[in-house]
């Protein structure tokens, strides 16, 4: 196994790189073929380039690509019973079989290092960092359970690397916390998430509030039902933010 080197100082990081580069050849996660000089750590150019990025055309709620007439009818079936409590969604890319693969190895393999590339994946996404612009960043909490048995939260890691690709300072904060453990939402049909996660996010004790005019953007991994991004969204608005939007790396 490669030995982590991300946490490291960018000076001494780039030089542990190299060296660990020539003992430990890095391949591509999705192709398998040797990786040397692709801007992304994981992943080879030709792997990149097939991943299904979201252009527009999009839904203005979800993100998702959209056909119809956004000016006029604007009706998802994604998200058309949601009734968000945001303005407007962006996602990066589609929840297909390539993406999913990145993000699971992430978060249920444990593969810390992905954060870097999924973040630089997002960076490349078309109108994404321009869509984050001036915006205060939240990413959806893990419950503290959870957290201890991960180790991290995929969605703080993501946003923290992705501070280092944007052209304009992204600020990143907290606001939420988790206050109830709802299961893993992958196998739930569309009505039980909804249940599971009405209520499951407040504003976290420790939260240094913006002024409330500020304008929010809750981050998560994948926009799924929406539910968990609209709960979230609900917690801001309770608390009085007004002008809240939501972002996540993939819709699926
Ligand atoms: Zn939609």
């Amino acid at each position: 196994m490669r030995p982590a080197t991300d946490s490291l100082p960018p000076i001494l990081g780039s030089w542990a790189r190299a060296l660990i580069d020539v003992f430990y050849p890095r391949n591509c996660i999705l192709t398998g073929e040797p990786l040397a000089d692709s801007r992304y750590r994981y992943l080879s150019d030709v792997a990149v380039r097939r991943l299904p990025r979201i252009h527009d055309p999009r839904c203005p709620t979800c993100g998702h690509p959209y056909y119809g007439d956004i000016e006029t009818a604007p009706a998802c079936h994604h998200c058309e019973n949601l009734q968000p409590a945001f303005k407007t969604g962006r996602c990066g890319y589609l929840f297909k079989r390539d993406i999913r693969i990145i993000l699971h190895s992430l978060k249920y393999r444990k593969r810390t290092y992905l954060a870097r590339d999924i973040a630089l994946l997002l960076a490349d996404a078309p109108g994404f960092l321009d869509f984050l612009s001036g915006a205060v960043l939240v990413p959806v909490p893990l419950h503290p359970t959870k957290l201890r048995k991960r180790g991290f939260n995929q969605t703080a890691e993501i946003l923290r690397h992705l501070k280092g690709y944007s052209p304009t300072p992204l600020t990143i904060n907290p606001l939420l916390h988790r206050q109830i453990n709802t299961e893993s939402q992958t196998r739930a049909s569309r009505s039980e998430r909804l249940k599971r996660v009405r209520g499951a996010f407040g504003i976290s004790e420790t939260a240094v509030l913006p002024p409330l005019d500020t304008r929010c953007i809750v981050f998560d991994d994948v926009f799924t039902t929406g539910a968990t991004l609209n709960t979230c969204s609900h917690a801001l608005r309770t608390a009085g933010f007004k002008n809240i939007d939501v972002a996540a790396f993939a819709h699926g």
